[in-house]
């Protein structure tokens, strides 16, 4: 049996980090965001690779996983692919286009806030045809590219019968998600703003919840048991920060009404949350490689309670570092880890 191959259609960014000089404790943040007419100075610029399908991919191989990331650079940074290829990541349809490479200009202050502009270049441009490669048994799609061409490559791989994972972020219009093909996708992955509003735009009656002091998780179950009467063929999960995941899988057999979301704590931090960014990215590529090696099996609830569990502790060490991709941990450190 061929694979298993994940194809990550997505968007591909510069991060530069505009910082203030390093400090014993508060390290690289600006005394202050700029204000409108004010001028101020950054002592420190990092550059990264970053864009949610970069960091996906990334995770993604960090994970064990073989990925080939699909998108664009333009020619003011092809470094940003080379060093995506160094980190794992098969990059063979990534153009490089007319268009600048897509940016992400960020400020962060003393107080941990931040601002950031987003340029979307090269992540808007069109790119040339791609082969899917013929191994590929899962596909990857967050919502930084334009959301045709999301669209399209999910109806070729779901035709080719790949699993699809969309991670709708961030998130698109009501038109588009009213007509969003639901049906050929198989996982969806949102935190809980994004479930709520999802449910919000495609009008979904959610059941009231009537316990005033009820939970992050009790709050999202009516949200998830919404979202899935809509989309009856497509796995929902839920992401809830430092109150885990909540996953509705799709009811087996004629039960269609009467499973209920199951709930998976998060991981117990090692010291404290250092920065939660990518905590959500790194969480679908463990999931999605945790998935890739249950490939052709028949899985077993039990299968399902590890896949959910690593990516779950992946995702607890991710925030207790600072960054995004670089905070992602090797499979060997997760598995340590869990032991
Ligand atoms: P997003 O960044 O997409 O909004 P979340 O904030 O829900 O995603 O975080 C994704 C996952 O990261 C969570 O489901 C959880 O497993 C982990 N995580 C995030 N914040 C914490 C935290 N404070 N403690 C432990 N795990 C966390």
């Amino acid at each position: 049996m061929p694979g298993p191959r994940c194809l990550v259609r997505g968007s591909m960014n510069v991060d530069e980090f505009f910082q203030g000089k390093r400090q014993a404790l508060r390290k690289f943040k600006l005394k202050e965001i700029v204000r409108p007419g004010e001028t101020i100075s950054s002592e420190n610029l990092v550059k990264r690779p970053g864009g949610k399908g970069a960091n996906q991919a990334g995770a993604l191989a960090r994970a064990g996983a073989i990925v080939d990331l699909v998108g664009a650079v333009g020619h003011d940074a092809v470094w940003v692919r080379d060093q995506l290829r160094d980190t794992g990541i098969s990059v063979e349809n990534v153009s490089i286009v007319e268009e600048n490479t897509g940016r992400a200009l960020i400020q962060v202050n003393e107080a941990g806030e931040n601002s950031i502009i987003l340029y979307k270049g090269a992540n808007y441009a069109s790119i040339p045809p791609y082969e899917i490669h013929p191994d590929t048994t899962h596909a990857v799609f967050q919502n930084e590219i334009p959301l045709s061409s999301t669209i399209e490559c999910l109806l070729r791989a779901s035709s080719s019968h790949i699993s699809t994972i969309f991670n709708p972020s961030p998130l698109p219009s009501v038109e588009e998600l009213k007509t969003f093909p639901w049906k050929q996708l198989t996982w969806l992955i949102v935190n809980s703003g994004e479930a709520l509003d999802l449910c919000k735009a495609l009008s979904l009656e959610v059941a009231q919840d009537l316990d005033a002091s009820t939970s992050a998780v009790n709050n999202a179950k009516p949200l998830l048991s919404a979202l899935s009467s809509h989309m009856p063929t497509t796995n929902v999960v839920c992401t809830l920060g430092a109150d885990g995941v909540l996953v509705q899988f799709v009811p087996e057999g004629d039960m269609s009404n009467s499973a209920t979301p199951i709930s998976f704590p998060a991981a117990k931090l090692h010291g404290t949350i250092r920065d939660t960014t990518g905590a959500g990215d790194c969480f679908t590529g463990y999931m999605v490689a945790g998935l890739m090696r249950l490939h052709g099996q028949n899985i077993t609830d039990r299968d399902y309670d590890a896949v959910f569990k690593m990516a779950i502790q992946a995702a607890g060490m991710c925030v207790e570092k600072r960054g995004a991709l670089a905070s992602v941990p090797l499979l060997a450190e997760v598995e340590a880890r869990l032991k």
